[in-house]
């Protein structure tokens, strides 16, 4: 079998990288079948996010069927899921037509605004 240098749209940042067919190789050797969804870069980050301080299923996320107890909701942890940076989707301002980023995935049923347009709207407005 051989492979093809494929490329990759990354499901973080949204750039195209490339999924070399050394790399595809590598993977198949180890048995997996998924083809990777994010760019070196930000595989790189979220390594380093992760760290190696507490493994995974930490808190942040409902550890559901938890201890009992009730009481969960104390505290006011809104304001995001765990404290990793914002991910943000890139947009094009429907307003001025300027490229930016938006933290939500634009759908493409609502206008996205820049950030300029989105404060005068709602500063100025009518
Ligand atoms: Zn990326
Ligand atoms: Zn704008």
């Amino acid at each position: 079998m051989s492979y093809e240098d494929k490329s990759i749209t990354c499901v973080d940042c949204g750039a195209e990288f490339t999924f070399t067919a050394e790399e595809q190789q590598r993977f198949a050797e180890r048995g997996y079948t998924n083809e990777p969804k994010r760019c070196k870069t930000c595989r790189d980050a979220r390594k380093a996010q992760q760290g190696d301080s507490g493994g995974r299923g930490g808190r942040g996320f409902s550890s559901r069927g938890g201890s009992g107890g009730g009481g969960g909701g104390a505290g006011g942890s809104r304001g995001g899921y765990s404290s990793g940076p914002r991910q943000m989707f890139p947009a094009t301002c429907a307003t001025c037509g300027q490229p930016t980023e938006v933290p939500f995935k634009p759908s493409g049923n609502r206008p996205v605004y820049c950030r300029d347009c989105f404060q005068s709207q709602r500063a100025g407005g009518r």
